[in-house]
């Protein structure tokens, strides 16, 4: 990917006039809605004393890696500035670099994806355990 320059700018545009990142960014602003639908869903069931198994580990799964594809999107999007903090350089103040760096840890946190892919295997889909 070619990065932009200082002002956000790639072959003298603004990167939102750029339809490839307009449409990373329109597909991951549906993620995100899609996600948060999930989690009130989650909710709802909490307050009614109900546990979701398969959607509580769906949400799990789902928001962790979104979270990473952040961090992905927003450090191709940054490219080198947005890898610096603390300098007259740096975008966003190191938020994209601070978010790319810490993004693992709800993924292994909580029960790893590993873990809850397989509950929603037991739980939500029925399939038989491993032996
Ligand atoms: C920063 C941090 C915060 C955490 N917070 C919490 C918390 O709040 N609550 C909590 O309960 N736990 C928490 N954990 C524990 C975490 O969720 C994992 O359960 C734990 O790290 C896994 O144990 P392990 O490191 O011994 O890995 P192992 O059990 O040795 O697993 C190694 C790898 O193999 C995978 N794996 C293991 N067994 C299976 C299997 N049967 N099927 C598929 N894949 C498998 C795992 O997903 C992992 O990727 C946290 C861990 C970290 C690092």
């Amino acid at each position: 990917m070619c990065w932009p320059g200082l002002k956000g700018q790639m072959n003298g545009k603004p990167l939102s006039q750029d339809p490839l990142i307009r449409n990373r960014i329109a597909e991951f602003a549906c993620s995100i809605e899609a996600v948060r639908t999930l989690a009130y869903r989650v909710a709802d069931q909490q307050n009614r004393n109900e546990m979701g198994l398969m959607d509580a580990a769906s949400v799990k799964v789902f928001a962790s890696e979104l979270l990473e594809k952040f961090g992905q999107i927003a450090t191709d999007l940054l490219g080198p500035h947005g890898q610096v903090k603390h300098s007259k350089w740096a975008k966003l103040n190191g938020a994209a670099e601070y978010n790319y760096q810490a993004c693992f840890v709800p993924i292994v946190s909580m029960g790893t994806n590993e873990i809850q892919r397989n509950i929603i295997a037991w739980y939500g889909l029925g399939l038989p355990r491993m032996k």
